[in-house]
């Protein structure tokens, strides 16, 4: 099998030969990789700025492939199945937050691509209580970015609550899922993305946004919530400013930049400011049965295996319209 392998913390992946794949435990499942979406979350984890992953690594958290072996108890999977395999790759099940609905808080998480081998390979094991049946009407490479960008992105949109007017802040991967649904609920997207970045801006206007400009500016209107996909911590003040009363901003980014001081009368009046962590199984599920009734529509650029350095260095410099996929 071959793998894209990280060995430290700033360093280039390496493309490794591997004889034997991996073997699945009883509750595991062998996959054959079809299609492993690549997340700002990798860059955050090979440029260093999560600090604990497993190493050697094999990144990639947005798998689509299909069962071609089955551990002793795997009981709901089969060969042949076509699966999905998000970030969060295992938890305990008896911690305080798993026991109250919150297993994306797990003490105890282990996470696909960052504590757990990941997806930038042709083969990789997963456990199969943690693994989404993938909706039919999508190929793999388009369903690989529904697998974190789609998740998390739709996991910020809910926490946002009820909102008319949501602002995206950064206009990525998962801004562009998440706008697709935002606007089937009927809500009005404005996106923001870097200055000056007009083909974002009408990539996001293709999207539905009713306004689209640089994150330096203010929106026509005032927001009922903001999500932040850029992981940029001035953007905080930036939302928090441009929010009403009552407003939600929502931070999606598993790791920002410093967030800047800033007045308390940009909080005051009730604002939220919160953040997102992971996602749970029953995200999982929701969202897949919601996708295909938006329908919504991915955008991607596909690399092959043996590039993903280069997807990571297209999507640290914002070269990624929709979202960046490995094809083995
Ligand atoms: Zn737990
Ligand atoms: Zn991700």
């Amino acid at each position: 099998m071959r793998a894209m392998v990280l060995d430290a913390p700033r360093r280039k992946l390496r493309l490794e030969e591997r004889a034997r794949p991996p073997a699945p435990g009883p509750r595991e499942v062998l996959i054959r990789v079809q299609a492993c979406g690549v997340c700002r979350t990798d860059l955050h984890v090979v440029d260093g700025e999560l600090t604990a992953p497993k190493l050697p690594l094999v990144p990639g958290h947005e798998i689509v492939g299909t069962v071609i072996a089955a551990g002793r108890a795997v009981a709901r999977l089969k060969t042949g199945d076509r699966v999905g395999v998000p970030w969060l790759g295992w938890t305990d099940g008896a911690c305080a937050y798993c026991v109250s609905g919150r297993e994306n808080l797990c003490d105890h998480a282990r996470f696909t691509g960052y504590t757990i081998d990941g997806g930038y390979a042709d083969l990789t094991v997963a456990d199969e209580r943690y693994c989404f049946p993938i909706p039919p009407a999508y190929g793999d490479v388009e369903a690989a970015p529904l697998l974190c960008a789609g998740l998390i992105g739709y996991r910020a949109l809910k926490l946002a609550g009820a909102a008319e007017r949501v602002g995206f802040y950064g206009f990525g991967a998962a801004a562009h899922i998440a706008a697709q649904v935002a606007r089937h609920q009927g809500q009005r997207i404005f996106a923001f993305t870097r200055p000056g970045d007009k083909a974002g801006q009408e990539f996001a206007r293709s999207l539905g946004a009713v306004w689209a400009g640089g994150s330096d500016e203010a929106p026509p209107e005032a927001l009922d919530a903001a999500l932040l996909f850029a992981p940029v911590g001035a953007l905080v003040p930036a939302a928090l400013a441009a929010t009403v009363k009552g407003g939600s901003v929502v931070c999606a980014g598993i790791h920002m930049s410093d967030v800047p001081s800033f007045p308390y009368r940009l909080l005051w009046e009730e604002r939220v400011l919160r953040s997102v962590a992971n996602l749970t199984r029953a995200d999982g599920d929701e969202f897949m049965a919601l996708a295909p009734q938006v329908p919504v529509r991915t955008t991607t650029t596909t690399f092959p295996l043996a590039q993903a350095n280069e997807a990571l260095a297209a999507l640290r410099e914002g070269k990624v319209e929709g979202a960046a996929v490995l094809v083995p």
